[in-house]
């Protein structure tokens, strides 16, 4: 492997990797390596089940459960003194392999307030066309704002399929007064509709479905799993390639250009591995820092969420047929909130804890705008331990109001006559969990999780904001030839499951590169 050199060379083939790979490597003068630390599957008859879609009983939410598949990280919350595992896909198609394939797109607003915050390219109008490239959309293809052709089909839940948990949670949400919304993925889209998801006959269409597997043959492409990349290596202020275990041996690959895809905790980790990070603390662990940047690691945002788990007499489950155990949402606004769209509330029917019965449905709310800022931080220098991660939730207090307004909110939709005749009783949180709002805060700050969503790590900003990592284009300031591409440098963590958002990030920085590739 050492002595390999190609024009291109990207850690991590996620969300993002894998499109930059396959946009990257249509230009067939540009030689494309792409390095991930998983498995490889080559065709949809070696999916794992895992990978493929959804099992009964999975903890979607608790944690991780086929270790193969998945880096198991430990956060902190330290505000509330809680840990909890923050899975992360560790596969060809990284997290998409294994996520909820929610597929929402970032609103307007998200990305205006990107625009606005120094990132002119990142507008809702600059971001739309990479969107519509990046998906089939199964029910609005007439529509200027939606795809026909691209290589993620994005379908919903029809009205006369919606299940009588998913009808029920509808009847209550327009009864509170939560408008319907047939198209989630319109620019300002809130109220009551179905999912768009990018589950379709029964397989999860990840990166690495839609993207790799239709272009394994191209010769100027190469895939490399179950490698893992220890750092970056640098010479005179330029990116020259990247150390990589594989075997047990270490080698170093060559490129004229390093793009960091690993992710938003993998991603900042590589930097501050290679000395590119906060001075002080990379002098503290005995790192030569070679680049003073004190936005890597800063920044990190989520959405976290609650849940309540309600009981059915019936099994009410969908797994593991016809699929995705959800098929609506709603978006709202806490009451006290100044920004808006900042809850998301969805009906699961399963019970997705502790093994699922059937029996029982759950209401999760997410708090989607957060106030607290959590950081990463690397352990030591081993670059096999991983980093700490401090989500910090709930430090600010609006954070900790607006949350159990959305979780009352919760309890308010699953208590309605709407549910009559399928719902027997609260299965938890219990009733002296609900007995005050001391009590209810205590439940919330025990039993908050992560939404998945960890972002904004290594986040895009103007020269003059000095916590930005990557200009518009990726670009490390200060470092020649060293991109980061992925989840951490959203300039802020949009409203919404990340997945398409990410997607779309790289689907546009491709169309950059594609253009600037022999300057
Ligand atoms: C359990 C779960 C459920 C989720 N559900 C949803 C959902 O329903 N909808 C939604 O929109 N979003 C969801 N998300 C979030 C979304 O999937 C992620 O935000 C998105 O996939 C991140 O893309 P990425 O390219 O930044 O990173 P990833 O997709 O995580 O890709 C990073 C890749 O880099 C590889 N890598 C890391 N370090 C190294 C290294 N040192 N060497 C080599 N390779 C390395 C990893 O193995 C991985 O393949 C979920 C995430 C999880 C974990």
């Amino acid at each position: 492997m050492s002595g390999t050199h190609f024009d291109t060379l990207i850690v991590g083939a996620g969300s993002a990797g894998a499109v930059l790979a396959a946009r990257l490597s249509e230009d067939r003068g540009r030689s494309v390596g792409l390095i991930e630390a998983g498995p490889d599957y080559t065709r949809l008859e070696e999916l794992p089940t895992r990978v493929r879609g959804f099992e009964r009983g999975l903890r979607l939410y608790a944690g991780a459960r086929v270790a193969s598949h998945e880096w198991q990280y430990t956060a902190r919350a330290s505000a509330l003194h809680l840990d909890m595992p923050v899975p992360r896909g560790r596969v060809i198609g990284g997290s998409s392999s294994i996520n909820g394939t929610v597929f929402l797109r970032a609103l307007r607003q998200d990305l205006d307030n990107w625009a606005a915050a120094g990132n002119s390219e990142w507008s809702f109008e600059g971001c739309l066309p990479y969107f519509r490239k990046l998906e089939t959309d199964c029910d609005f293809a007439d529509n200027d704002l939606h795809g026909a052709s691209g290589p993620i089909p994005v379908c919903r839940a029809a009205d006369d399929d919606w299940l009588p948990p998913s009808q029920a949670f509808f009847n209550a949400c327009t009864d509170l007064g939560h408008a319907h919304c047939p198209d989630m993925n319109l620019p300002d889209a809130r109220g009551v509709g179905p999912i768009p998801t990018n589950y379709h006959d029964g397989l999860r269409h990840s990166s690495a479905v839609g993207y790799l597997m239709p272009i394994r043959p191209r010769s100027n492409l190469d895939i490399m799993c179950e490698m893992l990349v220890t750092r970056v290596c640098l010479s005179d202020g330029r990116a020259t390639g990247v150390e990589v275990v594989a075997d047990d041996r270490i080698e170093v690959i060559s490129a004229d250009e390093v793009i960091l895809s690993a992710g938003a905790i993998a991603s900042p980790h590589l930097l501050m591995l290679s000395g590119i990070g906060p001075a002080d603390e990379l002098k503290t662990l005995g790192i030569t820092p070679l680049l003073d940047l004190p936005g890597v690691g800063q920044h990190l945002l989520d959405h976290p969420f609650v849940m309540t788990v309600w009981n059915t007499s019936e099994a009410v489950s969908t797994f593991p047929a016809p699929g995705v155990p959800w098929q609506l949402q709603v978006r709202t606004t806490a009451p006290s909130s100044d920004v808006r769209d900042d809850g998301w509330l969805t009906m699961i029917m399963s019970t997705t804890r502790d093994g699922d019965d059937g029996r029982g449905f759950t209401i999760p709310s997410s708090l989607m705008y957060e106030k607290s800022q959590g950081t990463l931080r690397l352990r030591c220098t081993d670059p096999s331990a991983p980093p700490l991660i401090d989500f910090n939730y709930l430090a600010e207090e609006s954070d900790l109001v607006r949350l159990r307004e959305l979780f009352h909110l919760a309890l308010e939709i699953g208590r309605h006559r709407a549910f009559d005749g399928l719902r027997t009783g609260l299965r938890y949180p219990s009733a002296d969990n609900l007995a005050s709002d001391s009590a209810t805060d205590e439940w919330i700050a025990r039993t908050i999780s992560t939404g998945h969503h960890a972002s904004c790590t290594c986040r895009m900003g103007p020269s003059s904001d000095r916590l930005a990592v990557v200009d518009q284009r990726g670009g490390v300031y200060g470092v020649e030839g060293l991109r980061v591409v992925d989840a951490s440098i959203l300039p802020d963590c949009p409203s919404v499951n990340l997945n398409a958002t990410v997607m779309m990030l790289a689907e546009k920085l491709s169309d950059t590169l594609r253009g600037s590739h022999g300057e």
